[in-house]
């Protein structure tokens, strides 16, 4: 009887500590995440120098050349009989979980309190990862390959060699299970409500959306992947869309009898670098990988799974103004930002840009401010034309700041870097600074009580 006590309590600290991999996982990211990437911009180079240095406990093999000639490689870990293979950046700018993968062999290669899990992993799946599918997009940071093809829409006709490599990697390895990483846009919802910051799918592989038993596995391993990381991120994990695509490697995958689950990584607050959400794909592939070596996602139900909240067709936008009194009319203002390149892709600079107006009841926004009660004017251009952009760390910007100075125009040497400063820089005079027009970028002064309130500049709001 004793002895059935204390094994009773020994289950119970057993379960306690498989319910708690997540948090461990979550408070212990730091000593494991590599830290000479910090953004979502970086190359072939990069990840390669990251393969030189992986140990012993990996395998690392050049399994596909790119158009451009840039090496496609396979990094093995373990040796159990489960073939678990994760591809990422099958669209070259769809970087976030490339990052996470580098966190994983970090993790994978430390040796501390973690080593049970580890063990079971090592001894009962053979994890491989193909990190980046797709260089020649990512050294541009772009979605497609050189010739312009999107690599997931090619799994039928395999016109492309980073296509062709997946297919003939995941057929050498007769895969059990297929993770097909990805990245969605900050706009995309859960239910046109809340931030789609994780999509997940254990993808269709027919119009039927038939459940088999291996879809069946997927669906339950993805709602056991949901379950790892909720709490983290309450509201804000999505079921992707689920229409079959006939062109598309993960539908295609599935249908080759691999078990797969897609996760995209989408938006959260102002995490513009995605540097959180790199962290929840961490906790999601170790979890995913302790979940398969143990088969604890057999404990999950296929009707949970159809639980999860649905993205939605609603956009989320970076920030709306609510009741916008300018110009004689009331609107509320919505607006997004895009990214231009630098020449070398690994820089860029943000401009925002007005993306609706109007009765904006129903949209929803990542920053939501109802401008009620304040005078809105239009921000200040400075009247004196800088030179370049260093003579701005010349001027009392604080002061002139709080003057409502939102403008500067720069004669030259226009630098992509402007998005450090927090002023709207020209090269001209701009025309639409002080009007609320769709694509424009207004400077807007929010007036209470006489004083600036709040500043609107470059599609930040900053409270003064
Ligand atoms: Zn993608």
């Amino acid at each position: 009887m004793k002895r059935n006590l204390a094994l009773f309590a020994l289950l119970c600290i057993f379960q306690a500590t498989l319910a708690q991999l997540n948090q461990q996982l979550f408070d212990q990211y730091d000593k494991y995440n590599e830290k000479s990437i910090t953004t979502r911009r970086f190359k072939h180079d990069d990840i390669m120098a990251q393969l030189d240095r992986l140990g012993s406990a990996f395998r690392v093999k050049q399994v596909g050349t790119s158009v451009e000639g840039r090496a496609i490689k396979l990094v093995s870990y373990g040796n159990g009989p489960v073939n678990v293979l994760m591809w990422s950046q099958m669209h070259g700018d769809e970087t976030t979980a490339t990052r996470s993968l580098l966190d994983v062999f970090h993790w994978l290669a430390a040796d501390d309190e973690f080593n049970a899990v580890r063990n079971k992993i090592k001894s009962s799946i053979t994890w491989h990862f193909i990190p980046m599918l797709n260089p020649d997009g990512a050294s541009r940071f772009t979605r497609r390959n050189h010739y312009g093809i999107d690599i997931n829409r090619d799994a039928l006709r395999q016109q492309t060699p980073e296509g062709r490599t997946l297919k003939r990697v995941r057929d050498s390895l007769n895969a059990d299970w297929g993770f097909n990483l990805h990245d969605q846009g900050r706009g995309t919802s859960v239910e046109g409500k809340a931030p789609g910051t994780i999509s997940l799918l254990a993808p269709a592989y027919d119009h039927e959306k038939t459940v088999n038993e291996k879809r069946g596995d997927a669906m339950q391993l993805t709602r056991h992947m949901f379950n790892q990381i909720t709490s983290y991120i309450p509201g804000q994990i999505g079921i992707y869309d689920d229409t079959f695509e006939p062109r598309a490697f993960g539908d295609n995958i599935q249908k080759w009898g691999t078990r797969t689950i897609l996760i995209e990584s989408g938006g959260f607050e102002d995490d513009w670098e995605k540097q959180f959400i790199r962290k929840l794909n961490f906790i999601l592939l170790v979890t995913a990988a302790d979940a398969i070596a143990n088969k604890t996602y057999e404990k999950t139900l296929v009707k949970d799974y159809n639980k999860i909240p649905r993205n939605g067709e609603g956009r989320i936008r970076d920030i709306i103004l609510r009741r916008v009194n300018f110009e004689g009319l009331v609107r509320d203002v919505a607006l997004d930002r895009r990214e231009t390149d630098c020449p070398d892709y690994r820089h860029y600079y943000a401009t925002a840009f007005v993306q609706d107006l109007g009765d904006l009841s129903t949209s929803n926004a990542y920053v939501d401010f109802d401008t009620e009660g304040y005078e809105i004017r239009p921000g200040k251009v400075y009247e004196q034309e800088l030179a370049h952009l260093g003579q701005l760390q010349s001027l009392d910007t604080d002061k002139l700041w709080k003057e409502g100075y939102t403008d500067f125009i720069v004669r030259e040497g226009f630098d992509p870097f402007e998005s450090k400063y927090p002023f709207s820089v020209h090269e001209r005079r701009p025309q639409s600074n002080t009007e609320i027009r769709m694509g424009g970028n207004p400077s807007l002064l929010l007036i209470k009580d006489g004083k600036i309130a709040y500043m609107l500049v470059n599609g930040i709001l900053r409270k003064m």
